[in-house]
């Protein structure tokens, strides 16, 4: 058998877009979670469901590695935008990572992963460009077939794709003073959300090449909640199962 890549999704809403492009899928349960095996455009394919918060993403990383040998991973989601010019309906897709809730100081400097002697780890270069040219070509293609109603409801324009900084943490980040704080605290993060460093980090543990996309279904401020179920259904998931297929389809 080959090596599979794995497909991850944050969402449950995100994770069916994927399933319903697989013709094949079986499923397998290991720790609680349904690990979905079958093949997308020729690749052998595992497809699972992330699990919400650090925790939860960790052991669904080992899980992948150790029980599936996937050789790759490809994180999809949605996150909170904090850079300027992040807005919704933008992408995000990851260059690095940071837990933003890390703070072992003043043993270690804050942020900084105990036993690890650095704060950030780095999204694989190579599957990384690749989903940037994914996101991309989804970019300019799908938001005109969102219709007006999706597009007006959610003020998207011109949505753009963006590279950076992705910072992780055990909190749904709805407050502007929160928000601001972070904003300060790590001027270079555009986004933030609750799983991609703790991915981040155990992919590096394994050496296996992690890359991350997020569609951006709030600004992390007082309306962060607004519409979110509606945003995923209508507009996160249709972008994360068009760029994961544009992905897998590249040569
Ligand atoms: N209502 C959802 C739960 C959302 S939890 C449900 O019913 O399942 C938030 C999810 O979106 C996490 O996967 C997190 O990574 C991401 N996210 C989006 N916006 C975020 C924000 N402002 N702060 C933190 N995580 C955010």
């Amino acid at each position: 058998m080959t090596t599979p890549v794995a497909i991850v999704s944050a969402l449950h809403e995100e994770l069916a877009a994927v399933l319903a492009l697989m013709p094949d899928e079986q499923q397998q349960t290991i720790g609680g979670r349904a690990f979905w095996r079958g093949h997308l455009h020729g690749h052998d394919v595992v497809a699972v469901l992330s699990g919400i918060g650090k925790v939860a993403a960790a052991t669904t990383a080992t899980a992948l590695i150790e029980r599936f040998g996937v050789q790759r991973i490809v994180f999809t989601g949605v996150a909170g935008g904090l850079g300027d010019g992040v807005n919704v309906g933008d992408v995000v897709v990851a260059q690095r990572f940071l837990q933003h809730d890390m703070d072992a100081s003043p043993i270690f400097p804050r942020h900084e992963v105990p036993g690890y002697g650095r704060s950030t780890f780095e999204a694989d270069a190579v599957i990384t460009a690749q989903l940037v040219r994914a996101s991309e070509q989804v970019l300019r293609a799908l938001p005109s077939q969102l219709g007006t109603d999706v597009l007006n409801a959610f003020g998207l324009q011109a949505p753009r794709c963006h590279q950076g900084l992705l910072i992780s943490g055990d909190r749904f980040v709805s407050t502007t003073a929160e928000s601001l704080a972070l904003r300060e605290a790590l001027p270079e993060a555009l986004a933030v959300e609750m799983e991609s460093a703790a991915f981040a980090q155990v992919c590096h543990d394994y050496g296996v090449p992690l890359a991350v996309v997020r569609t951006i279904s709030d600004r992390a401020d007082d309306a962060a909640h607004v519409d979110f179920p509606r945003f995923l259904r209508e507009v996160a998931s249709r972008y994360s199962s068009a760029i994961i297929d544009a992905f897998l389809t590249q040569r």
